[in-house]
């Protein structure tokens, strides 16, 4: 613009200028260069960039220039990770290359004279702070393009030298600490350097400077940290962790002294140390007769290349003649490093020798898969990370399941560390995690504490070693298999669970005990069993289970050591189908691990419940028994007074042939040879097949006299099943049967409350007077306050309805709930059974009331009972 303003002449003085300081600096940068020919030693012959003493020299008075403007200096330290691992890779000549490409770049950015080349791949930068962030940007976006991308990752530590004045070599060595402290990262990363950087040098010039009077006075001593077994919360190993008690500094843990002795190649004389600790450790429990734990010590990297740290280990192991399989050794997977192959001959050799051998902090690095791949441990130790991780979603949750699960398949053993809450304890033990290591059992102790605690008996229990292979079983068995899921449509299976119910218990006798289960087990136990059986020794003749398949089962697995599938019918109707593995055997205690998994629930429906059925069909029919055509397994359903539900079954093998033995004991000798002539599985197949329907009738004699019964059979829906019932048609022999189910009423309610625990209430109300007297309400029930006796039952319950009964629901309550309403009922059909929805601790409940008509002292009573009804509203 301003050019247009120029005369002719004006702008042909102006290009001569130009051209004369063009040609001035190229004589003065000829100059410069014979100048640096001669000063040749003053730069690097690699790079070309000056040597380090001569850039000290230009960085001083670079310095006074930078301050002179009003700026402040900074001075940066840069290294590439992993340069032996690109030359050993690529080749020396392109390590070369590598770093002659950096020189350039760094002299691009900051000037040639600003820069130079420390040592191997160290370069030191010297820059304004005005610059500084700038600058770094396009040097860490440069470093990372260049060479065509064959690069590595830069460290880059900063130094800004605010308002001291420290000289350029001091300067350069805090940039390097700031740089070194990146050590670990492999990733491109920039540090700056604090007052904490040089404290922590100082600190492990301290550690090198005092280890060998640290070893010799004993200020390193072993801490011991508890493992415990997660299904007996019992001690099954210890870890010695090492702790440096300074007379000086004080207490210093292993993150302050190991990686300065790792560093100096000094780890194995403290790791051999800690050894030696453990082993007098060992010696003393021996002596005092306790039973000796696995202890594991850590390993490092170094020690495997500093000795025979395999031979030094197992000769002091044996010549104190301690088990080796008392010490365990555990190494990270950084100590397996970039030579697997060495490594694995290291863990060969001491699992050889007897040593366990366990992979510590598992999934801390990136390379812990192929670790696992490559060599076989005895058990990996899962890194706290992946606890931390837990609560910041399901995603953890399913990695952690997915890891323990593949830790399980390849056979090995699994703990985890940092375990630090209650919620932590549950979940790993649901997803098969055998061990427990962390806070919420103990902190890392001093032996002198733990000695301590063993006089006042406050110690973690030890587990007998004996049991170890057992519980080892037991512990490994996943109860985390994400199972069926539902889709929302198929209501056929809406209560499928979302895992599969699973649970271990523990057999001994003829009692058994819950040891793991996973939550879709409670569910399950909840669902269909009033009492917490799950926290409690249980009996298997316990009233719940009489009969049951799954006692048959357990009892099979346990004797034969083998599995079973088994099926139950549960009191509503639903039938469980299920299957039982034997696990192990405790060698000390005798008791069996039976595994039981629940594969499908079916749920009662209008088409296939047979309980309902039976119930409904109870008093009208003899005998009901449902047969599966294709096994000819059946199961009898029988009337069971003073039970909450009138049903109970038993199961059998072969319908036809019970059946024909029964013909000769209960059919009357008249009608044995046309019965046994009809009632063949054919003959029912056929006419089921024609008419949907079989019957026929004959005589009974279980009486001792004679009655006409009549037998019908019909399919049921779904399966090859059937369905026969066995009516007593004989007007005398009903009667009989009444008077008998009567007598077998009159039961105290005491007694239908014990048999039945799960009823809110019972009443019992005079029919005459509507006197009622309340009975055994539960505590919940109890809460609601309504009056232990009244003169009127049917004008309480009109009275108490507004407090309990919904509005919309209360027309057709207080119409059902009318006296002559239910006796109607009762009269009709035997019993009075009513399901509606009431207000029970704060929110509304679907609830099952019954009455029925019962002998009292000689005169009727009406008795009600009410339970509560998880099936809702369908009845
Ligand atoms: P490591 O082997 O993974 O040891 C577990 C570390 O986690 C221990 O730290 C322990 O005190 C800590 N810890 C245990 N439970 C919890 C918890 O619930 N929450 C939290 N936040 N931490 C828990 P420590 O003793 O500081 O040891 C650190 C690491 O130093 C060890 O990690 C091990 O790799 C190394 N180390 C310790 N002692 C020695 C040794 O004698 N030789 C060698 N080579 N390395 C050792
Ligand atoms: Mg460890
Ligand atoms: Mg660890």
């Amino acid at each position: 613009m301003e050019n247009n303003k120029l005369t002719q002449a004006e702008r042909a003085e102006l290009e001569r200028l130009r051209q004369r300081e063009a040609e001035l600096n190229q004589a003065l940068s000829d100059a410069l260069r014979e100048n640096s020919i001669l000063k040749t030693s003053q730069y690097d012959i690699l790079t070309g960039l000056p040597s380090m003493s001569y850039f000290f020299e230009l960085a001083e008075n670079g310095k006074e220039r930078i301050r002179a403007r009003g700026e402040t200096p900074a001075l940066l330290y840069t290294n590439f990770c992993g340069i032996k691992f690109f030359n050993a890779k690529y080749g020396f000549e392109e390590g070369d290359r590598l770093l002659q490409t950096f020189a350039k770049i760094l002299a691009k950015l900051f000037g040639k004279e600003c820069c130079c080349r420390i040592s191997a791949d160290n370069f030191a930068v010297q820059v304004s702070e005005k610059d500084l962030s700038d600058k770094l940007r396009q040097l860490l976006h440069a470093s990372r393009e260049m060479n065509g991308g064959k690069t590595l990752p830069l460290h880059v530590g900063v130094y800004v030298a605010q308002k001291i004045r420290v000289h350029t070599s001091v300067a350069c060595d805090r940039a390097k600490l700031a740089c070194m402290a990146l050590s670990g990262r492999y990733e491109t990363a920039v540090g700056y350097y604090s007052q904490e950087l040089s404290v922590s040098a100082a600190k492990r010039r301290y550690i090198i400077e005092n280890f060998d009077r640290a070893l010799s006075e004993k200020w390193i001593q072993v801490y011991l940290q508890p493992i415990i077994r997660s299904v007996t919360e019992q001690c099954c190993d210890v870890e010695a962790l090492a702790r440096w008690v300074d007379p000086e500094m004080g207490l210093m843990s292993p993150a302050d002294f190991i990686p300065a002795l790792e560093d100096a190649g000094l780890i194995y004389r403290l790791d051999l140390y800690m050894v030696d600790r453990v082993i007098e450790c060992i010696r003393e429990q021996m002596e005092a007769g306790f039973i000796v734990l696995p202890h594991s010590i850590n390993f490092s990297r170094t020690d495997f290349l500093a000795c025979d740290i395999v031979e030094e280990v197992r000769r002091r192991v044996d010549e104190a003649g301690i088990c080796r399989d008392r010490i365990t050794i555990e190494i990270t997977e950084s100590t397996i490093g970039s030579d697997p192959e060495f490594m694995k001959e290291q863990v060969e050799r001491f699992r050889q020798l007897g040593f366990p051998v366990w992979m510590d902090d598992f999934g801390s690095g990136y390379s812990s898969m192929s670790v696992l791949q490559s060599i076989r441990f005895d058990l990996i130790k899962f890194d706290m990370s992946f606890l931390r991780k837990l609560d910041e979603g399901e995603s953890g949750k399913i990695i952690l399941t997915e890891l323990m699960k593949m830790a399980t398949s390849l056979g090995l053993d699994t703990v985890c560390e940092g375990v630090e809450t209650e919620a932590q304890v549950y979940f790993l033990r649901e997803i098969g995690c055998s061990k427990l290591q962390g806070y919420y059992y103990s902190k890392p102790m001093s032996f002198a504490s733990i000695r301590e605690m063993h006089k006042n008996r406050s110690m973690i229990v030890n587990e007998n070693p004996e049991e170890a292979d057992y519980y080892e079983c037991i512990s490994r068995v996943d109860l985390f298999g994400f199972g069926v899921i539902a889709g929302e449509e198929e209501s056929s299976i809406r209560n499928v669970f979302n895992t599969l119910p699973i649970a271990i218990l523990e057999v001994k006798d003829d009692r058994f005990r819950y040891i793991r289960s996973n939550r879709a087990y409670r569910d399950y136990i909840r669902r269909f069993f009033h009492n917490d059986i799950l926290n409690k020794e249980v009996l298997f003749a316990e009233p719940n289970l009489l009969n049951s398949g799954f006692v048959s089962a357990v009892k099979q697995c346990c004797t034969q050591g083998s599995s079973v599938f088994f099926d139950d019918m549960m009191p509503d109707g639903s039938r469980i189908h299920s299957f039982a593995r034997h696990i192990s055997r405790n060698p000390v205690t005798g008791s069996a691990a039976v595994a039981v998994a629940i594969l499908s629930v079916s749920e009662p429906d209008e088409s296939t419940s047979f309980v309902d059925l039976a119930r409904a069909l109870a008093t009208d029919y003899y005998n009901i028994y449902e047969i599966d055509l294709d096994t000819n397994a059946f199961i009898e359903y029988i009337s069971r007074a003073g039970g909450e539900e009138l049903s109970i079954e038993r199961h059998g093998e072969d319908f036809f042939e019970a059946a024909k033995r029964d013909t000769m004991t209960r059919i009357y000798e008249g009608d044995r040879e046309a019965f046994l002539a009809l009632f063949t599985k054919e003959n029912i197949i056929r006419d089921l097949d024609r008419q949907g329907v079989f019957t026929t009738t004959y005589r009974l004699i279980d009486t001792g006299t004679p009655v006409y019964a009549t037998m019908k059979v019909t399919r049921i829906y779904g399966g090859n099943r059937i369905i026969l019932g066995v009516s007593i048609v004989d007007a005398q022999m009903k009667q009989l049967e009444e008077e008998k189910r009567m007598r077998q009423e009159k039961v105290s309610l005491e007694r239908i409350a014990a048999l039945s625990p799960d009823f809110l209430v019972l009443y019992l109300i005079d029919p005459e007077t509507n006197h009622y007297t309340q009975y055994n309400p539960s505590n919940e029930f109890a809460a609601l306050d309504l009056a232990k006796q009244g003169e009127d039952f049917f004008a309480d319950v009109v009275h108490d309805a507004p407090k309990a009964i919904p509005e919309e629901d209360m027309e057709k309550h207080l119409r059902t709930m009318k006296k002559e309403n239910v006796l109607r009922e009762i009269r009709e059909n035997g019993r009075f059974v009513y399901r509606y929805r009431f207000l029970l601790g704060g929110k509304y409940v679907w609830a099952k009331l019954k009455a029925a008509m019962v002998e009292e002292n000689g005169g009727k009573k009406i008795i009600l009972g009410v339970t509560k009804d998880d099936k809702g509203p369908e009845s």
